[in-house]
């Protein structure tokens, strides 16, 4: 089976500033890769583009062995959950009529009744998405993002401003969809203490890929966590303009 993601020399603009430059990212069947980086890194650009949102780029992406430039198909084995967003309280659209929009092949009633089950969210069902917290919001967006039941799972920094209650039941939720039902997970995340615990492979990205691999050759290297750890990249990008060298001996640069 091909690879869900296959990313070759990916460059992307935005009115001549350039926001990627030659990122190379191979995904893997079953991997749960956390995508971290600083602010302005160009987690969102990099995903924007894996979905064929933003397609003024330079390089190949391929999803599930298709090049996306040349046919958008592919596309739909892949579910997306995004940024939270903030809903009008009086927003007049219901759990289940949200979920129902997600659904490309055909409305199943009983698929919609089976990921509230496992997402906990049936009794929400009838209320309104306005009126629900944001970790409630953000479970009814990952049901939206897997009732098609894609087999790649995207999600951009999905728990900014969620209490850590419902952070820990989505987590679960991530763990068990990719460990108990074979999918394949791309997250970007802030929080290093929760790619730890979740991710099997880590890629470091600042405008260039710095490092992809193993999460436990990430977290074993002292000096990589360090340098990529958030605060370090932030005070580096102000200080200097311009991203961090490598680390070692630069055997972790790209893929
Ligand atoms: P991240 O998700 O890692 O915070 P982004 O992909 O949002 O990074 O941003 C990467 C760079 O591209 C930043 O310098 C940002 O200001 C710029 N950028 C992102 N979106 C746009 C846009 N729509 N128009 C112009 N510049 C953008």
């Amino acid at each position: 089976m091909p690879r869900p993601i296959e990313i070759s020399g990916l460059s992307a603009d935005y009115s001549g500033v350039r926001a990627l430059d030659d990122v190379s990212l191979d995904v893997e069947d079953g991997d749960f890769l956390g995508v971290i980086g600083p602010n302005g890194a160009g987690k969102s650009t990099l995903f924007s583009c894996m979905l064929g949102i933003h397609t003024d780029y330079e390089g190949t992406i391929k999803v599930f062995g298709q090049d996306i430039r040349r046919s958008k198909s592919a596309l739909r084995k892949l579910g997306y959950v995004p940024q939270m967003m903030h809903f009008e309280r009086n927003f007049p659209i219901t759990v289940r009529e949200v979920i129902r929009l997600g659904m490309w092949h055909g409305v199943r009633e009983e698929r919609i009744d089976e990921v509230m089950q496992e997402l906990w969210i049936h009794e929400l069902e009838g209320r309104r998405i306005g009126e629900l917290s944001g970790g409630q919001q953000q479970r009814v967006f990952i049901a939206k993002a897997i009732v098609n039941d894609p087999k790649l799972l995207v999600m951009d920094e999905p728990v900014t401003g969620i209490d850590q209650t419902s952070i820990n039941l989505f987590y679960g939720i991530l763990k068990d969809l990719n460990a108990n039902h074979g999918m394949t997970v791309v997250w970007s995340s802030h929080d290093l203490d929760a790619v730890g615990m979740l991710a099997t492979q880590v890629a470091c990205l600042n405008k260039r890929m710095y490092f992809h691999g193993s999460s436990k050759e990430f977290f074993a290297d002292e000096s990589l966590v360090r340098l990529h750890s958030e605060g370090s990249m932030h005070i580096h990008m102000q200080e200097h303009k311009q991203p961090p060298a490598p680390p070692g001996n630069g055997a972790h640069v790209g893929t």
